[in-house]
Order: structure tokens, then sequence, then C-alpha cells
């Protein structure tokens, strides 16, 4: 059996007395593509921030690399840099250099060497198209560029898994082809991902299985070519019809 690189049982989370992720199980396997889809306050967000220690489950587990993973444990830090997130808004730090976005974090970490790290970035940059923008400041890129650079970030810790949540809803619809480009190319590369989204052509194309959410249920869990084809589920059906 292959090892899970991602496994979660029983999760329930709730803020104050509003639960809003319910016995949630689903485990993924390295190399593995799943979208993540549903409603707006479906949990879905939650529901990548538990995979990312961000929120703590209210009970339940989250296992990565086999491993139980709490909150209070003293393997989080290192647990947390082999998971990568990219968020809608990008998160770069606005008064920093490209390059010093993405070396900042791996420099300071002590995980390489300031010299190491500038190769690194720019061969991240060049690997998400971005080969000239190294001494750019964030305000002069556009969304996509911001995207682009925010995923060379993440990627420069050489994460296990990277999460993406709506990466693309902030971009003009005309930069939105660029980031899921490069998000196609990471998959190929074979990199673990689960990606929130509300790109459905993509997820068809790029994902091995879709996640659909509702109401902080797991309502349907699919092969993508499945899903899309013939949904399982009423409620996952009314979602594909509202938004294809
Ligand atoms: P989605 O990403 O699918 O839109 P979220 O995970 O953001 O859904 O939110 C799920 C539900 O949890 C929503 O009802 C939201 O209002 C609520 N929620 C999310 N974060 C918090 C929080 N920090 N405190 C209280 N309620 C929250
Ligand atoms: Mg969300």
């Amino acid at each position: 059996m292959t090892e899970q690189i991602i496994d979660i049982k029983s999760l329930n989370k709730f803020f104050r007395k509003t639960q809003v992720l319910t016995d949630i199980n689903l485990s993924i396997q390295p190399g593995e593509v799943v979208a993540i889809i549903g409603p707006s306050g479906a949990g879905k967000s939650t529901l990548l921030r538990c995979i990312n220690f961000l929120e703590e489950p209210s009970s339940g587990n989250v296992y990565f690399m086999g491993k139980e993973v709490q909150q209070k444990s003293s393997e989080l830090d290192t647990l947390c840099r082999d998971i990568g997130m990219v968020f809608q808004n990008f998160n770069l730090f606005p008064h920093y250099s490209v390059l010093k976005n993405i070396t900042l974090v791996p420099v300071a970490l002590g995980l390489l060497s300031k010299t190491e790290a500038n190769e690194t970035a720019v061969r991240l940059l060049e690997r998400v198209g971005l080969g000239d923008k190294k001494d750019a400041h964030p305000q002069s890129l556009s969304g996509g560029q911001k995207q682009r650079v925010a995923i060379a970030r993440a990627l420069a810790m050489n994460p296990k898994v990277m999460l993406f949540d709506e990466p693309t809803s902030a971009l003009d619809p005309e930069m939105v082809g660029e980031v899921l480009a490069v998000m196609k190319q990471l998959a190929v590369d074979g990199m673990t991902m689960v990606i929130v989204t509300h790109e459905m052509a993509f997820a068809r194309e790029v994902a091995d299985r879709v996640v659909y959410m509702e109401s902080g249920n797991l309502v349907e869990v699919s092969d993508a070519a499945g899903f899309f084809a013939q949904p399982k589920t009423d409620s996952a059906k009314r979602f594909l019809s509202r938004v294809l």
C-alpha cells in the first residue's frame, strides 16, 4: 500500500458553537492532485488551514507523512516547511524585491545559504516565467505575476505538498491562464497538490480527484473525470449546473 502523504481522520471543526467541518475523512497520495470545490462558506479554506495546521481541529486527527500533527507538537515548524501554501491575495512582502521575497524565509531559517537561496530563486523564477523580474518590487507586477512569485516563494522551501486556496480568484480574467499554466506544470512534474478552486475546466483537466464540499461536509469524493461526467449526488449536480 502506498503511504499517504496526508491522512485526515474524523476531523471536526467548530468556531465557538458553530460546526464548520463535520467528520472529514480524506487521504491524499504522493503525487496526487486533488481539487476541492463547493459553494462559498462550505468550509474549503478551513479544511486547507487544518491540513496546514493554521487551524487546530476541534476533534479528529491530521497525519502528515505518517506522523500525527498537533499544534503543540515540537515538530510543527519542520512539518509546516514541508507544506507550501498559496493564497488568493498573494501575501507578498510589499517592501522587498521579488528575489528577497523568495529568499527571506529559507535564509532566515538557515535552510539555504544566501548564495544557494539566490540561485534557487533565479531557477524558480525562470520556472514560473519571471526570469527577468528578480529585482522588481511587487507593486510593479501584475496580479498574475505576483501570484507566480508567490508560487515560486512557496517552492523555495522545497515542500512535499502545495496547498492553493483560490489562487486565481483575485485575478483579472486575462491573468488566470498564466497562473493555471504554472500550476499545471507543477502537477505534471509530480507535485502533490490540494487546490481549492472555482476553475472547473482546470479541475477537470488537471485534478486526479475532486472533493465536493457543502455545509462542512465532504459530500462527494470522485475521480475527476467521473465527477464531471456524472456527479453522484444531487447537490453536486446542482452546483455544477450553476457554475458550468
Ligand atoms: P469556504 O472557504 O468554503 O468559503 P470557510 O472555510 O472560509 O469556507 O468558512 C466556513 C465557515 O466557517 C463559514 O461559515 C465561515 O463564516 C466560518 N468561519 C471561517 N473562519 C472563521 C473564523 N476564524 N471564526 C469564525 N467563523 C469562521
Ligand atoms: Mg475559502
